[in-house]
């Protein structure tokens, strides 16, 4: 079989056999092989040269990947494979190995029902691996194993085949702990993965071979054969002949992976919390072809011709060019103008796309990654993605051509929809654009993408760390006054326990609260709200919760849309320096109201809350908080002294160190703030030879004695003046 468009034809004809698809995605720590391992199930199906594959990086077709050398983005592509004389189609996506992106990886793990974990042999499980089976496994999506990197056991690390035995059960055991730990319970023992009977593969993606218990049947290569021509010149060609590796994985994959119509059997209702008994329901439960079509967006990408490529995984129904569909959550009628399937970097129009394929589809303008497409007017929508990823850096960009600006906001545009952990703000004041993401590495990036890939010559501000504002301890009551003296509100606030604010985050609530909204109270409840309190919460904003605990006041209920309105002004811009808030507890414990609307108006009742919240928290122990991230660093010992030392001085704390033959694994938490200009001091004492990842770990205090330079810091930024803001400031 030779061209794309070949393949596309043949997998056309498959996408209604449902029991030959295999929708799979290959996960991994940064370097394991993933790409390479991908680049063989291409090579194999005829669209790239056998001789080029590990070496093409046909998945890394985002040249800034290549240059890298990492994945970025994950990209989709479906390959025909004939496995004892019947053809498979499989839908693969292969995603990055970089956490600083996160989301991505939990967004694929929507659209597939398999995962291939691809591990190290030396390096055994390391912390990303950890990450990416938990994710998989909380989608309840399948995994199998494949040990990648058996060349480096022989020859670099000269191990005996005996030995070699020896860290293959130790990685088995590492990831079965790991599937174990995280899996559903229904699968806890079925999902575990096992050498006998070949849901593990072991190989090499690079040498182009892979052998299972299932293969060594077959042909006889086992591990004295492995051993003994990885050690021979030309061995691995060899070995790769008798033994390749896409046919060990693609054995793997079609025995142990399910196909879509029995994943959404039990996946449906992990996924969809709607009525299972309904129309909607049972048409995704069974993978129904026919009306109605459901569909989950899991990444969206913008094309300079066609506009907004929603990809995604169909549930239901059957794509087809000219259907009129509803995006459910932003609310729009619209229609596909082309469906199409992915192959890398290419999409190839095709006529349809039925139930459990995944697919791109053109022409849905202002589709976003995490959307719910359907042909119903109204459905439940899909899980959201759950991740408690928040952007904590921020940098200012503008053209330096000023006559480029309207192409600079179509630009931001178009790469905030590709990739949704890029946000874009205009600041009010100076009316520059701002754009915040994960950390410094992401934000480069971005940049690159705006420069390269769009040609738009941009000036970058320095990197702004996003802080937040909150407190220590309760407030006393303060008493917030309108201008007029004719309304008054008791107001207290306190701090919420770090256990509710890590649900709070994980909840995703940020909504002005009404009693008919019985899903939230319900989160609000299990977040450790009292059904009373749960009842009498008017809203959430920025992780801080406004509580209303007055009883039978006059008026308060025309007033309650304005003290919402004030708690939102006041946790939008917090006291020491204007920063957002988060994790308050405010409460509403009294107010006196003026009997005549005219004079409880927003220019009374907005400045005398919104004050009386300001004063509180400067009364209640202010603090300022900070983002964290987890550094997972690996380097050959002779320059690890040298790595600790760039740590020490960046406010890191050590949590684990390990050696792994003559690599060192450091991981640490480090605040975001201080791993400005990390990437080049790193690199600059290890003389790259350090390789690592970083994670968002959350918001923590900031050391006491650093807060207030860092207040004024923020203060002489913003423009404001210089002198910190007393309580007394915002009480009249
Ligand atoms: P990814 O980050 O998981 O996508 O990893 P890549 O596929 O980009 O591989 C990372 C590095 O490991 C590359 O330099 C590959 O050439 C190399 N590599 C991949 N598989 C093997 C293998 O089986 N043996 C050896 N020795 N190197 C490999």
């Amino acid at each position: 079989m030779g061209r794309k468009e070949d393949v596309v034809k043949l997998a056309e004809k498959l996408m209604s056999n449902k029991p030959n698809i295999r929708n799979i995605g290959i996960v991994a720590h940064i370097d394991h092989g993933k790409t390479t391992l991908s680049d063989n199930l291409v090579a194999a199906s005829g669209i790239i040269n056998p001789e080029l594959a590990g070496k093409v990086q046909f998945m890394d077709y985002y040249e800034l990947e290549q240059e890298r050398g990492i994945t970025i983005n994950a990209a989709n592509i479906s390959l025909v494979h004939n496995y004892q004389g019947n053809d498979y189609l499989i839908n693969l996506i292969d995603t990055p190995g970089h956490v600083d992106f996160g989301g991505e990886v939990i967004r694929a793990m929507r659209a597939v029902d398999g995962a291939v974990i691809v591990v190290d042999a030396v390096e055994g499980t390391m912390p990303q691996t950890e990450t990416v089976i938990r994710q998989a496994l909380r989608e309840w999506v399948k995994p199998v194993l494949f040990i990648n990197k058996i060349d480096r056991l022989v020859n670099e690390l000269q191990l005996t085949p005996q030995q070699m035995q020896e860290k293959f059960v130790k990685v088995v055991s590492q990831v079965n702990n790991l599937i174990k730990k995280n899996a559903p319970e229904q699968f806890k023992e079925e999902w575990l993965v096992k050498v006998q009977d070949a849901s593990v593969c072991f190989g090499s993606a690079k040498g182009n071979w892979g052998l299972s218990a299932l293969t060594i049947k077959e042909t006889g290569i086992g591990f004295k054969e492995v051993y003994e021509l990885c050690k021979k010149e030309n061995g691995q060609k060899e070995l790769a002949k008798k033994s390749p590796v896409h046919k060990a994985m693609l054995e793997m994959v079609i025995k142990h992976l399910p196909n879509p119509v029995v994943a959404q059997k039990y996946r449906t209702h992990v996924i969809w919390k709607g009525e299972l008994e309904s129309e909607e329901g049972k048409a995704m439960l069974s993978c129904n072809e026919k009306e109605p079509f459901i569909m989950m967006v899991t990444d969206v990408g913008v094309d300079p011709h066609a506009g907004d490529v929603a990809t995604g995984r169909i549930y239901a129904g059957t794509a087809k060019k000219g259907l009129n569909v509803r995006l459910i959550g932003s609310q729009k009628n619209v229609q596909v103008s082309q469906v199409a399937v992915m192959m890398g970097a290419e999409r190839v129009t095709v006529s349809e796309i039925p139930a459990g394929n995944i697919a791109g589809l053109i022409g849905l303008k202002d589709v976003w990654a995490g959307e719910t497409i359907s042909s119903k007017e109204e459905m439940h929508r899909f899980e959201s993605f759950m991740s408690a990823v928040e952007p904590v850096m921020t940098v200012s960009v503008e053209a330096k051509n000023p006559k480029d600006l309207p192409k600079l906001i179509e630009v931001i545009r178009k790469i905030t929809k590709e990739d949704p952990n890029v946000r874009a703000t205009i600041n009010q004041e100076t009316g520059e654009h701002l754009l915040s993401g994960m950390g410094e590495l992401h934000l480069e990036i971005t940049q690159y993408r705006i420069e390269v890939d769009n040609k738009l010559a941009i000036k970058v501000g320095n990197p702004i760390v996003v802080f937040h504002e909150s407190v220590s301890q309760e407030s006393p009551e303060v008493e917030g006054k309108s201008p007029n003296k004719h309304n008054k509100f008791k107001i207290t606030v306190e701090p919420l326990s770090k256990g509710m604010i890590e649900k709070l985050v994980e909840a995703k609530i940020d909504a002005r609260i009404r009693l008919k909204d019985k899903e939230i109270l319900q989160k609000l409840e299990e977040i450790g709200f009292t059904k009373d309190q749960a009842k009498n919460i008017w809203a959430i904003h920025n992780n801080c919760v406004l509580l209303n605990t007055t009883k039978g006041i006059q008026y308060l209920n025309e007033t309650k849309e304005l003290v919402i309105q004030s708690f939102e002004d006041a946790t939008d811009q917090g006291p020491l320096a204007q920063e957002k808030c988060s994790g308050l507890l405010v409460s509403l414990n009294d107010a006196t109201l003026h009997e005549d609307a005219v004079h409880r108006g927003p220019a009374q009742v907005l400045p005398a809350v919104t004050r009386a919240i300001l004063a509180c928290i400067l009364l209640a122990g202010p603090i300022l908080r900070e983002p964290k991230q987890i550094l997972t660093i690996t380097v050959p010992q002779d320059f690890m002294g040298n790595a600790l030392n760039e740590l020490a001085q960046r406010r890191t704390h050590i949590q684990e160190m390990r050696q792994e033959g003559d690599l060192s694994i450091i991981i640490g938490k480090a605040p975001v703030n201080e791993l400005i200009g990390f990437s080049a001091t790193m690199r600059g004492a290890t003389q790259g030879r350090a390789v690592w990842t970083a994670e968002y770990s959350g918001y923590e205090n900031m050391p006491l004695e650093l807060q207030i330079q860092t207040v004024k810091e923020i203060r002489k930024r913003k423009g404001l003046p210089e002198a910190l803001r007393k309580a007394e400031d915002f009480m009249d």
